[in-house]
């Protein structure tokens, strides 16, 4: 990632991507406190444009005042970075990534006379599970690894060292010939994969678990949105992974997963096995807002140029 052409914004600057560099006694690499968001830019009708830009900077300053982290910069100047880290790059669709860390000033748990420093750099990505994954289906499994608990790291920051259990429960995965993992709560109930929010679909009634322990997403906040527009009802409610085996369709959501359709978990087949009706409606609407073919959603692209 770091031997390639291009600039960074990092602390208020341009910098060239090779040179956007930190020490090794930089804080955040040592203990993990640090936040993050994952942003999406589109080729839309009326040009490259930020999806749910002001959402994700909301979400970032919010996950900064959760971990006390002192905000340098204005929520302007970061929605600034991030269109300018797209713009300039001269990208047409990118994955955008502002991150929060503590620099190398000092050291310890105090996380006294530190400095908040931030970066934003931006980059093609395309679908995160692939492809045809987006049409098939994922095959996932029951993490052994439990999800945050509200008491522990919290779970409402997107927060750098919360991805320890995400990782491990991909990891694990992976390894066992599946494409993501469903990370249960600490009481047993569904709470999400590691990077996306988890939905179901049952007699034409969408299900979402509950913000307890899941990340509150904004790819699941703009599908609960969609999903009623089109007349669904959507509840909010406890899931049990037995619920996910008998449902018509599952999916996750995610700024980089997109809408991905759950085929299989823990080796049942989910509804007919592939991308179920309710599932496709609302990946193509989801597609249709993010490049622009939706009137009604304008509001949520910003404009790059
Ligand atoms: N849960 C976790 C743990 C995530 O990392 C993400 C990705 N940010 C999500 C859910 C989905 O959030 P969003 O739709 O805002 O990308």
């Amino acid at each position: 990632m770091s031997d390639r052409d291009g600039l960074i914004w990092f602390d208020g600057e341009m910098v060239d991507w090779r040179e956007a560099k930190t020490h090794v006694l930089t804080h955040t690499l040592h203990y993990g406190m640090g936040v993050f968001e994952g942003v999406r830019a589109y080729e839309a009708e009326q040009g490259t444009s930020i999806f749910r830009l002001e959402a994700h900077t909301d979400r970032l300053f919010n996950s900064a005042k959760i971990m006390n982290m002192p905000m340098p910069f204005s929520k302007e100047e970061i929605n600034e970075a991030q269109r300018a880290a797209v713009r300039e790059n001269n990208l047409k669709s990118a994955y955008i990534r502002p991150m929060v860390f503590y620099g190398s000033e000092g050291m310890g748990l105090r996380a006294d006379n530190l400095k908040t420093h931030i970066i934003v750099a931006a980059w093609e990505w395309g679908a995160y599970m692939g492809e045809e994954n987006l049409q098939r289906g994922i095959k996932i499994a029951t993490s052994s690894f439990t999800r945050h608990h509200v008491n522990v790291t919290m779970t409402k920051a997107k927060s750098n060292g919360a991805y320890m259990n995400s990782m491990l429960a991909l990891q694990e995965a992976i390894s066992h010939g599946c494409d993501e993992a469903l990370l249960l709560d600490t009481e047993g109930y569904v709470s999400e994969g590691s990077g996306e929010n988890f939905f179901m679909v049952k007699d034409g009634v969408l299900y979402t678990p509950e913000l307890t322990a899941a990340l509150d997403g904004i790819t699941r906040k703009t599908i609960i949105q969609m999903a009623k527009e089109e007349g669904f009802e959507v509840r909010e409610k406890r899931i049990t992974r037995d619920e996910v085996y008998i449902a018509d369709e599952a999916f996750f959501t995610g700024t980089a997963a997109e809408v991905t359709p759950i085929r299989e978990l823990d080796n049942r087949q989910i509804g007919s096995g592939s991308r179920g009706p309710v599932t496709e409606l609302l990946q193509t609407k989801y597609f249709d807002v993010v490049h622009g073919r939706s009137a009604k959603h304008m509001d949520w692209l910003t404009p790059v140029a």
